[in-house]
């Protein structure tokens, strides 16, 4: 057992790696809550003990089952983001060959956790039949709406679409080793829920609201058990003026070990100018050479991004990107000059920078591919596709009603 200290409630509790587990009565979904991946965020730890204590006690008939588990134990009991490295950014293809070979060295505390996370994640996947969902929760350190962060799958979108707060597509493409891309990749939905500045007791708040609208939406509580309108009313409210589909399309990258200092007053998603001074970094001063909306500015000594900038994505654009990823169109794409399958589960592409240059990155995101490793000469772009486990949801509620 570790403590936990929340400073907006001034309240400490006791957990371990596991807040909490119920096992339904009945079969159904299994929905994993991961909290506190970062130490510094213990908000998702509180709503999580809450919401499953109120569960238990009002008897409420669970259909499926309910895991929360706890991030960094080591980070969260001291308050700190992490100890030597970002747990949310260890989830790499290397790391995780390593670490199933027994092979990942114990070389800080974090490290230590993912082996430990790693193990829970795959026994439950073991363990059950799914279908199953991941959800990571988080908070900022600027002032912020609630939103969620997700992976731009057709599954993670359509599931998402039901709650009442932004979404932020695409983050993985400017995130090396994020849980949430790992698991996306496993093919299963999962998204990230920020539920507002780390030490608002808002945040406590929208979290609770957020739980207890994915428990209704994967079908393991019943709407009609639980006081749903006020959730959603409440999450709704909270979210109002920043309500939308984003996509970030830049990432402002502190380099390791420059100063960095973002201006005062910066809230996610505020509107910014062209030739506005947004932060100081390494005794430079960043200007905004476009108008644009700002993501996640760094408030915090810890982490390497700086800001991210974020624009809405049009409907047409969601819905033409929907058409081509069902019609399987990156088929195609290969019969073109300069294109070729990177991988003969043609999960993969690989664009000669030369001839493929009218592959625009707006152009691979439509078919669904996200673009990250480079060399000289190629771009090798992934699909977010290819992986997903669609028959698992077919007969989901959520994933049959048209909306
Ligand atoms: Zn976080």
């Amino acid at each position: 057992m570790i403590k936990v200290h929340n400073k907006a409630t001034n309240q400490t509790v006791e957990v371990d790696r596991y807040i909490g587990r119920i096992k339904g009565a009945d079969k159904g979904a299994s929905i994993i809550f991961l909290a506190g991946i970062h130490g510094n965020e213990p908000s998702g730890v509180f709503a999580l003990l809450q919401v499953l204590a109120e569960l238990r006690e009002t008897e409420t008939k669970i259909k499926g089952n309910i895991y929360a588990i706890a991030g960094n134990l080591w980070a969260l009991e001291r308050g700190k983001r992490y100890d030597k490295k970002d747990l949310n950014r260890l989830w790499t293809a290397s790391r995780l060959k390593k670490m199933a070979k027994n092979e990942l060295p114990l070389e800080d505390e974090d490290s230590a956790q993912q082996i430990e996370i790693q193990r829970e994640l795959d026994l439950i996947l073991s363990a059950d039949e799914g279908p199953f969902y991941f959800m990571d929760l988080h908070t900022t350190s600027s002032q912020t709406a609630p939103f969620l962060t997700v992976n731009d799958s057709l599954l993670n979108r359509k599931f998402t679409q039901q709650f009442p707060c932004a979404s932020i597509l695409g983050i993985e493409e400017y995130l090396t080793g994020p849980l949430l891309s790992y698991i996306n990749e496993l093919g299963f939905v999962s998204f990230g829920f920020e539920g507002g500045q780390h030490d608002d007791p808002a945040a406590i708040e929208n979290h609770i609201a957020f739980i207890y609208l994915s428990l209704v939406y994967v079908g393991i509580i019943s709407v009609s058990d639980v006081n749903y309108y006020a959730h959603f009313e409440k999450l709704k409210k909270a979210g109002a003026k920043t309500l939308g589909i984003y996509e970030i399309y830049y990432r402002f990258a502190i380099k390791a070990g420059d100063p960095f200092k973002m201006e005062p007053g910066y809230e996610n998603f505020k509107l910014i100018r062209k030739g506005e001074r947004l932060a100081t970094s390494n005794g430079k001063e960043v200007i905004a050479d476009h108008d644009s909306r700002v993501f996640m500015p760094l408030y915090q000594n810890q982490g390497d991004d700086g800001f991210f900038a974020i624009r809405p994505i049009p409907r047409f654009a969601l819905k033409l990107s929907e058409l081509f990823r069902n019609w399987k169109f990156d088929r195609l794409l290969p019969l073109l000059p300069g294109v070729k399958w990177a991988s003969s589960k043609r999960d993969a592409l690989l664009l000669d920078k030369k001839i493929a240059k009218f592959m625009a990155k707006d152009v691979m995101h439509l078919m669904g591919y996200r673009s990250r490793l480079f060399d000289k000469d190629y771009i090798l772009v992934k699909s977010r596709e290819a992986a997903s486990k669609q028959e698992q949801y077919k007969n989901e509620q959520w994933f049959t009603t048209p909306f």
